[in-house]
């Protein structure tokens, strides 16, 4: 059991957190911490020292993790609604107490800037466990006749490791399910501190568990007595998990990667597009799925637009990502960023690079341009701070460049123009398109994609309806998964 005093104020106060953990940890199972077991190493990306040792998951740790969370289910989901509800208020709550704590922490793991974790991150998690508590209060009386699909396996990525568990878990929970999560094997360290923010919020045991561990673990998860499997991550895993749960009757969401465009008309704000576009590429440097990594540019502006953008580039700050004035800060890991390194490495496009960046796993802001459509870095997500730019002449080229993608997750149209906005967002395939702005989320809204960027939505009425099933279907008769369907169809 862990007690805090008061939230850290500084990055050896939340180190402090790790070692009186004895900064060795086992996973979370069914309303208690396991004992270590054979562990790997997770390192602070920016200084590559070791924060913390995490155990590898077996068989026997998943097979434990999924039967907590069974034996858990029935009596959480009859607990009703409003009592879920109470649960969920609590949790939001002290994530807010421990924002600090979480911030630090999210920040020494994973390398993105302080700034970010305090002003982002961490208050929309909070946020998104206020909404789904609203809406676990709400099920009865609003979503009649649908309940529980029982135990999901949740599989989250290194970009958001706080984030894309608030995503996985509170509508889950706020439905009646009760989960069996896998961090990413670099981010794993808010998760834990998570875990024991449900101890100290008195759910009962089980309806949260927390396993450790790499792609394998997320294997096991997939193969195992789940009801739902829940995944964001590359396309690649994403590809082998559709497989892997085919006809099992599996439910499934996949977020997936992307690619999305950034198209910025010649009668758009051009100071509020450079701004837009330094949120969009270089928030968390780059390593957002939904980044505006294409940026596609009209003609008549793209010199004057480039110009800016390049000023822009050179004021940008990178460094210390406990630094208060730091924009860009390190690349979670360095496996990360050589793949990064060695992309670029292979454009034979113009490369403008801001600088100056530290060494270490760092990788400055870079722009590429004069790059064929069809070329590797045009089609291929980098997943870091690198943008690739392209012009158009008319709207039409515009949506066909676009398109030209083999994803469909996120878009942005700058236009001071309405019609022009409104005429061009609905004809792009994107889950989300951004006028005149980018990256904004809100628990309120579905987020998610089309082609290659997965299926299934997070957030808004349909991410909850993804956490539920139609009460009067038998359970025992689950539909086959058809191959090639959606599997994410409300079942
Ligand atoms: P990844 O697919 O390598 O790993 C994601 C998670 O899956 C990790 O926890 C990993 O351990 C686990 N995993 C690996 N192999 C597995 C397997 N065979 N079976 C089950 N689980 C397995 O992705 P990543 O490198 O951590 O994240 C980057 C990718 O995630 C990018 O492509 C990015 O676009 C995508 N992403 C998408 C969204 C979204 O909402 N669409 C959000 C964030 C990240």
């Amino acid at each position: 059991s862990m007690e805090y005093g008061p939230a850290p104020e500084s990055p050896a106060e939340a180190l402090t957190w790790l070692v009186d953990q004895g900064d060795r940890f086992g996973h979370f199972i069914d309303g208690a911490f396991t004992p270590p077991g054979e562990t790997f190493e997770s390192r602070n990306p920016a200084t590559g020292e070791v924060l913390a040792s995490l155990t590898q998951a077996t068989q026997a740790d998943v097979d434990a993790a999924v039967s907590a969370a069974r034996a858990a289910q029935g009596k959480w989901q009859r607990l009703g609604g409003p009592a879920r509800a109470r649960h969920l208020y609590a949790i939001a709550r002290l994530v807010q107490k421990h924002a600090r704590l979480f911030a630090v922490l999210e920040t020494l793991d994973n390398g993105k800037p302080i700034r970010e974790s305090r002003d982002i991150d961490v208050p929309l998690v909070a946020r998104h466990f206020y909404h789904h508590a609203g809406h676990a209060q709400l099920m009865e009386s609003e979503m009649p006749g649908r309940e529980a699909l029982g135990v999901c396996g949740q599989i989250i990525p290194w970009n958001f490791p706080l984030l894309m568990l608030a995503w996985k878990v509170a509508p889950a929970l706020a439905m009646g399910n009760t989960v069996v999560l896998k961090p990413a094997e670099w981010t794993s360290l808010t998760a834990l501190l998570f875990a024991d923010i449900c101890r100290q919020a008195g759910l009962p045991k089980g309806v949260v568990n927390i396993v450790t561990g790499d792609g394998a673990v997320g294997e096991m998860i997939t193969a195992s007595e789940v009801d739902k499997i829940a995944f964001t991550g590359s396309t690649e895993v994403g590809r082998k998990i559709r497989e892997a749960t085919a006809g099992s009757g599996k439910a499934l969401t996949l977020e997936l990667g992307g690619k999305s465009p950034y198209i910025v008309f010649e009668d758009a704000d051009l100071d509020s597009a450079v701004e837009g576009l330094v949120d969009a590429i270089w928030f968390n440097g780059g390593q957002v799925c939904c980044a505006g990594s294409r940026l596609l540019v009209q003609e008549g502006i793209a010199e004057r637009f480039h110009a800016k953008l390049k000023a822009r580039m050179e004021k940008l700050r990178i460094g210390d990502p406990l630094d208060k004035c730091i924009d860009v800060g390190a690349i979670v890991d360095p496996v990360q960023r050589d793949r990064i390194a060695a992309m670029v490495a292979g454009s034979d496009g113009e490369i403008f690079q801001s600088g100056p960046c530290p060494e270490g796993c760092f990788y400055p802001p870079t722009l590429i341009s004069g790059l064929s459509p069809a070329s590797k870095l045009m089609q291929d997500e980098i997943f870091g701070p690198v943008l690739v730019s392209a012009t158009f002449r008319t709207p039409s080229e515009a949506v066909q460049m676009a398109d030209n993608t083999r994803y469909g997750l996120a878009a942005s149209v700058w236009s001071e123009n309405i019609n022009t906005a409104l005429d061009i967002a609905p004809k792009l395939a994107a889950g989300v398109v951004w006028v005149n702005g980018s990256n904004m989320f809100d628990a309120a809204a579905p987020f998610g994609g089309l082609r290659e960027s997965g299926f299934g939505r997070e957030g808004g009425p349909e991410g909850l309806t993804a956490y539920t099933r139609d009460s009067r279907k038998p359970k025992a008769l689950k539909p086959i998964a058809p191959f090639g369907g959606d599997e994410a169809e409300p079942q």
